[in-house]
């Protein structure tokens, strides 16, 4: 599958987006460690609606945001529809269906580390039965 100029547009800007909630988080639950001003410009680059999910969902002591790694939610361990990875992959924003946190896909430098590509693969193209 191939993107658009303009779908690789909006998956920069929305994967960015999802970056910051999630470099955002990281820095939230660093506590006193966290830099304010980092802190700060992350949140001036995330629209304000999604932070007030986040902040709702950080008052509770929950995460806001999780990554997706082979498909499995880092949350809470479910499985996330590959429907929810392909979508994530062109720049929507989705949730997880089991526990309603944001998620995002890991940077393409630590996507690759705990199962190798190839296998990933070839798992996915194994024909479910109906
Ligand atoms: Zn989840």
């Amino acid at each position: 599958m191939y993107l658009s100029a303009k779908s690789s547009l909006i998956w920069f800007v929305m994967n960015g987006i999802l970056q910051n909630l999630y470099t955002l988080q990281t820095l939230d639950l660093g506590g006193s460690k966290a830099d304010p001003t980092q802190a700060a410009a992350l949140r001036a680059g995330i629209p304000d609606w999604m932070l007030a999910n986040y902040d709702r969902a950080r008052a509770r002591g929950k995460k806001g945001i999780a990554l997706v790694r082979n498909h499995v939610c880092t949350n809470c361990r479910m499985q996330v529809p590959v429907a929810v990875t392909a979508s994530l992959t062109a720049g929507m924003i989705q949730v997880c269906g089991n526990c309603g946190l944001y998620l995002c896909l890991p940077q393409p430098d630590e996507q690759a580390a705990p199962v190798p590509v190839a296998r990933e693969v070839k798992r996915r193209k194994k024909k479910v039965p109906a």
